[in-house]
């Protein structure tokens, strides 16, 4: 069943190994149990201290991965192959008893959750944003015996999937009841159950020299260029990474011909690491004031006070801000068609935007949907034309231009799309299962009222990245930049870093 290549890999960790491993399978007569049955036992076949017992499990098929005399609550329901594999040689090695890659006031956090918690992750193995989630969760399993977990295949488990009408993936629930959707780190999971550090953590926080606020591309940058002056640094992220967790393929990194988002973030965390930043992750940011030094405030009350400070809150998606919109998220009302699109196999949707990313959404759905519809408000399409000829090669995408988008329509979930043609007046309907938003980013600056934006709500930098206010420097995509790319992020971050301490320097 596995590839020559991936057995060959594989082979390797399964010699990292620490103590034995049983993986209890529940099977039926049906193909996807048959080719469960076959995975597992090709892992026996590769390893003595797996072993395989046949037993009856909630779901079938599925199999729990467990010590010989211990359950860990960890269950694949479906074949952990695609995305997911890595989640399931990780569960192998994490329950034989080597240490997840967690730091140690994490492992201890887990351990001291009091309570029960099954968590159920419905996921699609195309989705690259599920595995992390699955992870966590199965760490979370592994470290702490009252939390269990079981990753589901929505396409194994279809009937399921559309009885809890998940529409988006990775949807997390959490004892039967809804508990978050998208792309979640150990952290994240961890603060969403309120174990995460209050105000009173922060009080007696020094001032620093430089504080940057984003933990994206540009503020990685900064704090890495800040911090090589040898000057007291910190990073207050809502969600280090920032975009480019949310990135699948990056091919123009300069220096590196491929590779995908988490995997840059992780160099860039540990790259930051290194320099003994003091990074502060999954706190947002709510208010900025100039006194003698800055003070940033933070959602959970504490105050941060720095002599300077480098805004690099980046973008998130645009809205399209129609009725139905925010009611039918994730269902039906979808921005990820990597993560979301093999939901709606089979099935009608719309795209919303014919830029480059809204035609690139187009061509990848039209290979998994059954008919996709591009809306684009312009007279003409703005996709580069290479990826216009190939949208108009394919036989089952119909492009409207001159499209105004009225409304998203459903019941309980997405049933059409509402629009009015521009160019006649008239008002039309499409029946269809699925929305996909794709009209572009607008910066995380609305929280700032001091720092001069232009009318896209973009910071005002001059060339050394410097705002409007004394000591306040600004970087990456939250920028009037002309262009909103990885290495251009990064190296505004670097500008503002030598900005900030020329700023320290002369004052
Ligand atoms: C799907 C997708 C694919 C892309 N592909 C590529 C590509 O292939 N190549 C390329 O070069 N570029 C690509 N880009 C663009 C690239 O990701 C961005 O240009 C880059 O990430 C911008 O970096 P940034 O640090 O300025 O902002 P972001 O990456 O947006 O990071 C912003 C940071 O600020 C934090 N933040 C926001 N508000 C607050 C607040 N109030 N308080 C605290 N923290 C806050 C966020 O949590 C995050 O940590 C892609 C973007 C997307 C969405």
């Amino acid at each position: 069943m596995l590839e020559a290549a991936i057995k060959q890999q594989l082979d390797q960790y399964l010699q990292l190994m620490e103590g034995d491993v049983v993986l209890r399978v529940s099977a039926g007569e049906d193909k996807v149990s048959n080719e469960m049955l076959e995975l597992v036992n090709e892992l026996a076949s590769m390893s003595s201290r797996i072993s395989v017992e046949r037993a009856t499990l909630e779901r079938t098929p599925s199999f729990s991965v467990n010590r010989p005399s211990e359950e860990t609550g960890i269950v694949f329901a479906g074949i952990p192959l695609g995305h997911e594999f890595t989640s399931l040689v990780l569960a192998l090695l994490q329950v034989s008893g080597r240490a997840p890659k967690v730091d140690a006031d994490t492992i201890k956090q887990i351990q001291n959750i009091e309570g029960t918690y099954h968590f159920e992750s419905y996921i699609s193995l195309s989705c690259h944003n599920c595995p992390d989630v699955v992870q966590a969760l199965n760490v979370m399993s592994v470290l702490n015996p009252n939390i269990t977990h079981t990753m589901i295949d929505g396409a194994a488990f279809k009937d399921e999937v559309e009885a809890k009408e998940i529409m988006a993936v990775p949807t997390v629930f959490l004892n039967g009841e809804s508990f978050g959707n998208g792309r979640m780190s150990l952290e994240e999971i961890l603060a969403k159950l309120g174990t995460g550090p209050d105000a009173s953590s922060f009080s007696d926080k020094d001032p620093y020299d430089v504080l940057v606020v984003g933990g994206g591309p540009a503020g990685a940058s900064a704090a890495v260029y800040a911090a090589r002056k040898g000057i007291r640094t910190g990073i207050i992220a809502e969600r280090f990474g920032g975009q480019v967790m949310d990135t699948m393929g990056i091919e123009n990194f300069i220096g590196t011909a491929y590779t995908e988002g988490p995997k840059l973030v992780a160099s860039l965390e540990e790259h930051v690491k290194e320099y003994g930043i003091d990074v502060m992750n999954l706190q947002r940011a709510k208010r900025l004031e100039k006194k003698d030094l800055v003070e940033i405030e933070l959602e959970n009350g504490a105050v941060l006070k720095s002599k300077s400070v480098i805004l690099s809150t980046g973008a998130r998606w645009r809205n399209v801000n129609v009725p139905g919109e925010a009611e039918f998220k994730n269902k039906g009302v979808a921005y990820c068609p990597h993560c979301d699109g093999p939901l709606f196999e089979g099935k009608r949707v719309a795209v919303i935007g014919g830029g480059n990313s809204g035609i690139e959404a187009a061509i990848d759905l039209a290979g998994i949907v059954k008919h996709v519809t591009v809306l684009e408000f312009a007279p003409e399409l703005k996709a580069d034309q290479v990826l216009q000829d190939r949208l108009h090669s394919l036989p089952n995408v119909t492009v409207i231009t001159n499209a105004q988008t009225t409304e998203i329509t459903g019941t309980d979930k997405v049933n059409g799309i509402s629009y009015v043609s521009r160019e006649t007046n008239e008002s039309h309907h499409v029946e269809l299962e699925g929305v996909f938003v794709q009209i572009g980013l607008v910066p995380n600056t609305d929280w700032l009222d001091s720092v001069e934006r232009n009318n896209f709500g973009e910071i005002v930098v001059d060339r050394h990245g410097a705002t409007n206010v004394p000591g306040v420097f600004a970087a990456g995509d939250c920028t009037n930049s002309a262009y909103k790319q990885i290495i251009i992020s990064m190296g505004s971050g670097a500008t503002a870093a030598l900005g900030a301490f020329d700023y320290l320097i002369r004052n």
